[in-house]
């Protein structure tokens, strides 16, 4: 057995779980109206089966006024027969199944509900909703603690196997916590001991509505990471109080909603957060649970063995790959499908009030729909291109028995997801494609590098079905001065082709350019395993080593034509780019056009007129152009061709995945 800790069984209160892999509450828009759906069964049915060993499902708001209706709800008796659905469906595929009790507090908009004020320990303006909530009379928190009883019998009688108080994040349980949001002055508010009161009373509730058998977990910020909030420190406390009033288990994450530090951002290194886990870890003695970007089984034995938590938190991981406990166990895991942390189809989606969906997995909330069915007859399938649109159509394709060839005319399978193996806190997207590489190899799809796809070969090969996957190619804009020795293509400085001088500008500020710029911008700067040396090593002061780690060997200019730079970048990341691009000091210009290229720098017409910026390398990032001239070619000689990702039209690589994986359904 390859993971002998994370697959060893454990014991919450009578709950035994069969590993120490727990699926925690994701929000993912699949109960429209509250109420249990199929999507939602189906979605929860299918990471059951996949082996898991807990699922926390939520949160699920334990009254009206406590989050949006679209979330999976618990506060009135209505909804236990969808919910008994639920818990069968899990229960049946082997797995056990949490309800997390949800009050969001100032966190919740008043526009979820109906134009009502939310309410909190005090009346704190959320910067999360920007608006301010009322503060709670002292005799209706009773009422609101009842609410979180009742919704945990509630639970009970749905059979679930176990709740989960959420008292992280900023949501309610929280804002009570909080110096910054509790500025109460009765017995609620003031000291430590009394801003705990409202939780623990929650817990104590909680604890007498179910019965001393029935598990209770709760969710708890290791960290606030909000000035003024609450550390590791006062969180121990909480913890040690909460374990006294009833808490079988402590889910610990990072911080609150509202914090300027990432949480679930792939710039966020794998682990971040599991000293958090520790730290309340040595101060109870009930099981703990570690979250935030683990996303691996390896990673995952490593904290269990180490003795730094109990049990690890996998969730968006599963949304990736619902297999993945099963692969772990039986010795396939390096076929798991990781999550990237991109958050482009979950927490992305979720933004834009869309349901969530994955980028690494297009079936992801849709398991009724998108079933990958063994094809009625094999055929011959020709895919052309190698990047992850190629890929993901040749692994469905071969996965439903076809026999499949991927032809790629460079010497090396991944496309433009290569391009960002070089960009800081970016280079765990290249994880995309070594995962389907590895599926690619598995399902023994005839892979041919250095491979042209020219019309001799089709006729040679003569397949059934061609799918074109051969990307795009990057624009060259009609500037004077394009063709001069100091222009240079943003993917050529990404691959590593070629190199920048000290001064630079570079032309378009989408995506390609933003990454572009943080890369060049991080050159000359520390690296993590330099700055580690340096400073245990106490040989640098540390206003030095910001100083060094904020400061490259390069001066770099974004600029681009629109009001807005990285408007492709989807809102739970652009953030954390802008932010690292101000740290290291990238100007960028909007609204500002180029006009002319010279040797010495880049002409551009701004909003107060022309300028010039003086650069000794000028580095074009203004799109890309799909390359698929063949398509034409072969329609008369191949039966079935399909054109897929940026061959179709550029796009980003959820569009591409997606796309290959429904050709590949197709086929
Ligand atoms: Fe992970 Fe990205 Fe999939 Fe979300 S969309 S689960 S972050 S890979």
């Amino acid at each position: 057995m390859e993971f002998p800790y994370l697959f060893s069984p454990i014991k919450i209160n009578t709950m035994e779980l069969k590993n120490r892999i727990v699926m925690t509450a994701m929000h993912l828009g699949y109960t429209p109206v509250g109420e249990v759906t199929d999507r939602l069964i189906d979605f929860y049915a299918l990471r059951a089966k996949g082996g898991v060993g807990l699922i926390v499902v939520g949160g699920c708001p334990i009254d009206e006024l406590g989050g949006m209706a679209s979330m999976i709800c618990i506060y009135d008796d209505r909804f236990i027969p969808g919910l008994k659905q639920l818990t069968d469906a899990v229960k049946k595929n082997g797995a056990k199944i949490a309800a997390q009790l949800y009050q969001a507090g100032r966190y919740t908009h008043s526009a979820t509900i109906g134009g009502r004020k939310p309410f909190s320990s005090s009346a704190v303006r959320s910067k999360f909703t920007g608006e301010t909530p009322r503060a709670l009379e002292l005799n209706e928190i009773p009422e609101v603690q009842d609410k979180f009883a009742e919704a945990a019998v509630r639970a009970k009688e749905s059979g679930f196997d176990a709740v989960e108080i959420l008292g992280s994040a900023g949501y309610l349980i929280s804002q009570f916590l909080s110096p910054i949001t509790n500025l109460r002055e009765d017995k609620y508010g003031g000291s430590m001991e009394n801003r705990m009161r409202f939780g623990l009373e929650v817990v104590e509730k909680v604890r007498k509505a179910v019965g001393p058998d029935f598990p209770i977990l709760m969710r708890l910020a290791g960290n606030d990471f909000m000035e003024g909030g609450n550390t590791n420190k006062e969180s121990r406390l909480f913890a040690s109080g909460a374990e006294k009033a009833g808490i079988d288990l402590l889910d610990v994450t990072g911080g609150w909603h509202e914090t300027r530090i990432p949480q679930l951002n792939m710039c966020v290194p794998h682990q971040a957060y599991v000293y958090l886990a520790q730290g309340i870890k040595s101060a109870v003695s009930v099981p703990v649970l570690a979250s935030n970007r683990i996303n691996d089984p390896h990673i995952g034995e490593e904290v269990i063995r180490n003795g730094q938590a109990d049990l690890i938190t996998i969730a968006r991981g599963l949304l990736a790959d619902p297999d993945l406990p099963n692969k772990a166990k039986n010795g396939k895991s390096g076929l798991i499908y990781h999550c990237i942390a991109c958050n482009q189809g979950c927490f992305d989606s979720i933004f834009r009030l869309q349901p969530a969906t994955c980028l690494v997995n297009p079936r992801a909330g849709k398991e009724g729909e998108l079933k990958s069915m063994p094809a009625p007859e094999p055929k011959k399938v020709l895919v052309i291109g190698g990047g992850p649109a190629g890929m993901k159509a040749a692994c469905t394709a071969a996965e439903r028995g076809h026999k499949v060839t991927l032809i790629e005319k460079s010497d090396i399978l991944g496309g433009q997801l290569l391009l960002n193996q070089r960009i800081p806190g970016r280079e765990e997207i290249v994880t995309a494609d070594r995962d389907l590489v590895n599926n690619l190899k598995a399902l023994d799809v005839v892979i041919l590098l250095n491979k042209e796809a020219d019309i001799p070969f089709i006729k040679e090969m003569s397949p059934d079905a061609v799918v074109v996957a051969a990307g795009a190619s990057p624009i060259l804009p009609d500037i004077p001065g394009i063709d001069g020795k100091n222009v240079v293509q943003a993917w050529d400085v990404l691959a590593g082709l070629i190199g920048v001088r000290e001064k630079v500008v570079i032309l378009g500020g989408n995506a390609v350019g933003l990454e572009t710029a943080l890369y060049l911008a991080n050159q000359g700067t520390l690296s993590p395993h330099i700055l580690h040396f340096l400073m245990t090593s106490r040989a640098e002061s540390i206003e030095t080593l910001t100083e060094l780690l904020n400061n490259g060997n390069k001066e770099v200019t974004v600029v681009e034509m629109t009001k807005k730079a990285g408007k492709d970048i989807g809102l739970t990341t652009r953030w954390t780019i802008m932010g690292e691009l101000r740290r290291l000091g990238v100007n960028i210009m909007t609204n500002t056009k180029a006009v002319g290229i010279k040797p010495d720098g880049l002409e551009v017409e701004t909003e107060d007129g022309p300028d010039f910026l003086h650069a000794n390398s000028i580095v074009i990032a203004a799109g890309s152009r799909p390359e698929n001239s063949l398509v034409n070619e072969i329609e008369s000689l191949v039966p079935e061709v399909y054109t897929v990702g940026d061959a179709k039209e550029p796009r980003n690589a959820l569009d591409a995945i997606k796309e290959g994986f429904l050709v590949g359904l197709k086929i």
